[in-house]
């Protein structure tokens, strides 16, 4: 126990050796919440007040939670397999399960990914012949996905407008198509869960007994649907009602985009009827200079629940900042300084290249590359959404459950067997006829005896031979382990002979092998080992599996990405206005205040050095850029920054110079310019800037502050003092400089 309670402060004990009681630790980034958090559970279990079985945990990442439960398991030597942690979608997964029959699901239902969702939205619009670019898909799921986090089916939907009737009878079509397919998309795992403990009263007190603590990391990120099956989970108003021990903190609350709400913690308090919540003050991670650079910037946003901060670690290396004339410059000085870093002794796992689009990403891959250094993409292509591992999947998917449409369209004809739109069709009409799956239409027509009638036609024949090895795999894999099973389908449904001989196939062999190794260690490491277990983990791990066997690489994430984490360097690009604040942050109320706790979030990643770097011009989505710095190195004081700019060559080699901070001195180059061809009298052979002041018949004056091309036209940006921020055609435009 000693041990366990060893090197914390006292607000940290205190928290961790709480009674019996619900509690709030709201603290800032690095003062040891999570550490806190785990530390309770082990302490809970090593004083004999609870066993594993009683404690629910819920992390933000699957990566967190295998973390949790590692450094658990190492200061506790007994089996916490019984212990429930993992995030929101894993733990309301692993109840629908336990309890499919009650929630009305197969047992094998599947799970959607955003992808898979958006192809089933497609086709449901599809049967309903509804014009795509009237209503586009996107904007369907949106809706989707908002209604359900809000708790809504599609029959609860308020209809007040025409739009909204349309959106909410595509809601109900998609519901029954899902529900039809056994299968249920990200946010239902949450609803249903929830729906299930709200009707079933059995359950409901079963749970109550059973979770005597609730713990919660990185409570400001939880949405309102969350909060509510929490406090359902925890049973408020029974007398058993659990402990619900939250942490968190509003600055790093950046999840408000997706329904995230920081009321939350305000409601958590009156909820749970907390009389004093918990502040840890002290920062154990980072230098001084990185803590004041962060304290600083986050003063700019208002509304907030203030928190102090200090640390007792010394000042530190000062913040480095770089001025890149465009992203491959950006890119060298980022490489020249993790190889200074690497001759220090820093281990390339320790440093992390963080970014604030997942764009940005390739730029600076290609530059590490070629400098041969060793890196990890984090939640960039993610491997579970390869497209070979998304076919083999398909198989697997169809195989637990045949009348998944979306799996079975994904490869009746993969590798190809001649079944064409044509042959889709005719399963599609028997389908709709039948009221069945696609499978249930091909079964009826190709399965059992009018098999063996033996088709000529060629798409027939494909059919007939795609239910034969459907039906013969599904045989075979009742006795087979996982890894076997994958195995067999691998070379039956021709996945490896096909890749086999395309081209660039290499790879994807590499991953679809990868595929076999996952199960192995899935097997390994849950409780339950069958099919649907994986492919449940297959859909609520993507982008947190790793390939490969990289021990010491750099780490490349977003800044969503890192959230929780830190590192001893950290690397920061592409701080530039547009990119970070993001441009679509201004459309958003509270937006920019959003954007800065990010980036709050991506300083306070850092333990000894942080780089800032900004591209005066940046390739980006097939586009030049020409850009602004980020505002947000305006507000980090001056004397915390050391400027530097582009590394000049001298005779001796590369050496740098510092630079006073200049910002809105780009040119837009009169050769880009010209590239539009026709100009408007009066732009013509004026040579427009960043920065320059310009006026507006109707808009005004303001001053230009991005600039960018577009479908081979030229468009400005610029920042009217009356009318705000407007994208403007130079070729129509007739803006004149003042
Ligand atoms: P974030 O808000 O970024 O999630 P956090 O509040 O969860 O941060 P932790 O990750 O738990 O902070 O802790 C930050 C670092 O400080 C970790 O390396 C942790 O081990 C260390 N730490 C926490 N408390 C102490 C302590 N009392 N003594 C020494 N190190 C500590
Ligand atoms: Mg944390």
């Amino acid at each position: 126990m000693s041990s366990l309670l060893a090197d914390l402060n006292p607000q940290q004990l205190a928290a961790i050796t709480l009674p019996h009681q619900s509690a709030l630790v709201l603290a800032g980034a690095g003062s040891g919440k999570t550490r806190v958090l785990t530390t309770r559970i082990a302490y809970l279990i090593q004083s004999g007040q609870v066993s594993p079985y009683d404690i629910l945990a819920v992390t933000f990442t699957n990566k967190a939670a295998k973390e949790m439960l590692t450094r658990i398991s190492a200061m506790l030597p007994i089996n916490i397999r019984g212990l429930w942690m993992g995030t929101f979608h894993g733990l309301c997964n692993r109840m629908l399960r336990a309890h499919h029959q009650a929630a009305g699901l197969l047992p094998a239902f599947q799970i959607l990914d955003s992808s898979d969702q958006l192809a089933m939205i497609k086709r449901v619009l599809k049967s309903l012949t509804v014009d795509e670019k009237e209503f586009p898909p996107r904007q369907v799921q949106w809706f989707i996905n908002n209604a359900k986090e809000a708790g809504l089916r599609a029959k609860n939907i308020e209809v007040n407008d025409n739009m909204t009737r349309q959106m909410a009878a595509f809601y109900l079509a998609y519901e029954q198509r899902c529900n039809k397919e056994g299968v249920v998309d990200f946010p239902e795992l949450l609803l249903r869960s929830y729906e299930l403990l709200n009707r079933n009263e059995t359950l409901r007190i079963h749970y109550h007994d059973r979770f005597k603590h609730i713990l919660v990391d990185e409570f400001q990120d939880t949405n309102r649907l969350q909060y509510k099956w929490l406090k359902l989970l925890a049973g408020m108003d029974s007398e058993t009602c659990a402990a619900v021990f939250v942490v968190g903190d509003d600055d790093q609350s950046i999840y408000a985009f997706r329904g995230a709400n920081t009321g939350n913690m305000v409601e958590f308090e009156h909820d749970f009827k907390i009389s004093k919540i918990i502040k840890l003050e002290q920062n154990y991670r980072s230098q001084a200079t990185i803590l004041d650079a962060a304290n600083a910037l986050i003063q700019n946003n208002s509304g907030r629940l203030g928190k102090n901060l200090w640390t007792a670690e010394g000042k530190g290396a000062p913040l480095r900042v770089h001025n890149a004339p465009n992203d491959f410059d950006e890119a060298a000085f980022i490489i020249d300084e993790i190889k200074a870093l690497q001759a220090e002794g820093v281990a390339l796992s320790q440093i992390a290249l963080l970014y604030r689009s997942n764009a940005q990403s390739r730029v600076l891959e290609h530059s590490l590359f070629s400098a041969a250094l060793p890196y990890r993409v984090y939640g960039g292509m993610r491997f579970f959404e390869r497209q070979e591992i998304k076919h083999a999947l398909a198989y697997l998917r169809l195989i637990a459950n045949p009348d998944d449409d979306n799996a079975l369209l994904r490869i009746i004809n993969f590798p190809a067997r001649g079944i064409g739109a044509r042959g889709l069709e005719q399963l599609q009409t028997i389908a709709r006829e039948q009221g069945g799956s696609l499978w249930a239409a091909a079964l009826h027509k190709y399965g059992g005896e009018a098999m063996l009638s033996g088709e000529s036609e060629k798409p027939k024949k494909g059919v007939a031979e795609f239910v034969r090895l459907i039906t013969s795999m599904r045989q075979d894999c009742a006795a087979l382990p996982l890894p076997q099973i994958i195995k067999q389908m691998l070379t039956q449904s021709g996945l490896m002979g096909h890749y086999h001989i395309e081209r660039e196939g290499a790879d994807r062999l590499e991953n679809l092998n990868e595929l076999i190794n996952a199960a192995l260690s899935f097997i390994h490491e849950a409780e339950d080992d069958s099919l649907s277990a994986f492919l449940a983990h297959a859909s609520l791990e993507a982008g947190e599996h790793q390939t490969g066997s990289i021990q010491d690489g750099l780490q490349l994430m977003t800044v969503h990405a890192a959230k929780g984490l830190e590192f001893h360097s950290v690397f920061l690009s592409g701080l530039e206005e547009g990119l970070f604040p993001h441009e679509n942050s201004r459309n958003e109320v509270n937006g920019l205040e959003e954007e800065r706790r990010l980036m709050y979030v991506a300083i306070t990643r850092a333990r000894h050095r942080l780089y800032l770097s900004f591209a005066q011009t940046r390739m980006l989505h097939g586009q030049t850029r020409y850009n602004v710095p980020s505002r947000f190195l305006n507000e980090i004081p001056e004397s915390l920054m050391r400027w530097s700019q582009s590394v000049q060559k001298t005779k001796d080699g590369y050496s740098e110079f510092n630079i006073k901070k200049r910002l809105f001195d780009l040119t837009i180059p009169n050769s880009e310019l010209g590239k539009t061809g026709v100009m408007s009298q009066q732009t013509q052979g004026v040579q427009w800037r960043i920065g320059q002041a310009v006026s507006h018949n109707k808009f005004g004056t303001g001053k230009i502050v991005n600039y960018e091309r577009q479908d081979g036209n030229a468009r400005v940006q610029v920042n009217f003092d009356r009318s705000g921020m407007k994208w403007l055609l130079l070729e129509y435009a007739k803006l004149t400089p003042v």
